[in-house]
């Protein structure tokens, strides 16, 4: 059962999360093509944490964008999701709060 600070607590997160990517949305709207592909030239495959280059990794049949500076690890969420287990209930939720459709 779950305790009613953790609903309340996962439901602000849901409203934040929603919140920030209609913000990024607008964001990425305002910018000219020419930004949008620098943008992305500059990041592609760069690590967020330490800017070091990802490199493709496969594990159990996904592709998993690997820093190996860092050790981040950063995968799409159907890999993510198949990867943790259908029956993982915390993983799920962070898969559930986190994901969003395009
Ligand atoms: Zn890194």
């Amino acid at each position: 059962m779950q305790k009613p600070h953790e609903a309340e607590e996962e439901y602000f997160a849901k409203l934040e999360v929603e919140k920030r990517r209609k913000l990024a949305e607008k964001k990425h709207a305002e910018l000219k093509t020419h930004e949008v592909e620098a943008l992305r030239e500059t990041h592609f495959m760069h690590c967020p944490e330490c800017g070091a280059n990802l490199e493709p990794f496969v594990f159990k049949g996904f592709s998993v964008n690997k820093c190996f500076h860092c050790g981040g690890a950063f995968l799409n969420t159907e890999a993510f999701q198949r990867l943790c287990g259908e029956d993982n209930k915390f993983l799920n939720l962070v898969v559930e709060i986190f994901q969003f459709k395009k």
